[in-house]
């Protein structure tokens, strides 16, 4: 049985006088329930979001990290420093670090294994562009960003791995994949790890779909049985936004 995963993704948005408001609107409002639920947040903001929800069950995640525990990466966070902090996830490979930021399935890979030798849970994000979609591409590049950003990675690790199905085409467009075709490449994930690694694998491994998901789409998405999560961005900035999405 999958424990699904409603993460929000504030990309590089918010003061620390935003987040606090946040934060404390959020408790408010938060009830535990089934599904698990973390903010994806600014490095600036983690300490203090980690702080303000200690004891309500509610996840803090980053958003990138550097493989390497520590040297000359100016401007760079290591995983390290992030499990000092006792982050919970950390996305990896999402497509705005892939467009803007020279992020390959080999830096992936790197920063999915360094992750694997600590606790923080990895949600690797995957999918294809537009034109991707447009020319029926999008399976293989989804397989290749898995096959390549999964490298060498064992199938007790893999199990553990949170996969966001992000079709770039419907990151912060409004332009929402159906929830049929949603379930569609999440499907072909769920198989896709199964052929790479085993049926368990399969079977224990979190996908969420992201790509403008709203109060008003999420039952639909979250009711497919493939999807076991969402990843949200400009929907979680808002923390009543973000309460109707957790209790869809
Ligand atoms: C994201 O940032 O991962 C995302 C899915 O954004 P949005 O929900 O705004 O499309």
């Amino acid at each position: 049985m999958r424990t699904p995963l409603i993460a929000g993704n504030w990309k590089m948005f918010k003061t620390a006088a935003e987040a606090a408001a946040f934060a404390e609107e959020f408790k408010t409002l938060y009830k535990d329930t089934d599904v698990k639920t973390a903010i994806c947040a600014p490095f600036v903001h983690l300490a203090q979001l980690k702080a303000a929800f200690e004891g309500t069950g509610i996840g803090v995640g980053a958003q990138n990290a550097h493989y390497e525990d520590e040297g000359a990466y100016t401007g760079e966070i290591s995983v390290m420093m992030l499990e000092d902090m006792g982050i919970d996830y950390c996305v990896i490979g999402h497509s705005e670090r892939r467009q803007y930021f020279a992020e390959t399935d080999e830096t992936v890979n790197k920063k999915l294994k360094r992750l694997f030798a600590g606790p923080i849970i990895p949600i690797l994000c995957v999918g294809e562009n537009l034109d991707q979609r447009e020319k029926e591409e999008q399976y293989a590049v989804v397989k290749e960003q898995l096959v390549g950003g999964l490298a060498d990675i064992s199938a007790a690790d893999a199990a553990k791995l949170v996969i966001a199905y992000e079709p770039v085409w419907a990151i912060g467009t409004g332009k929402t994949a159906t929830p049929e075709q949603a379930e569609d490449m999440c499907e072909y994930i769920r198989n896709t790890m199964e052929e790479l690694y085993n049926e368990e694998v399969a079977d224990a491994v979190i996908i969420q779909y992201g790509g403008s998901v709203k109060p008003a789409n999420a039952t639909d998405i979250m009711n497919m049985s493939n999807i076991d999560g969402a990843l949200v961005g400009g929907a979680s900035l808002k923390a009543n936004d973000f309460i109707e999405i957790i209790d869809f």
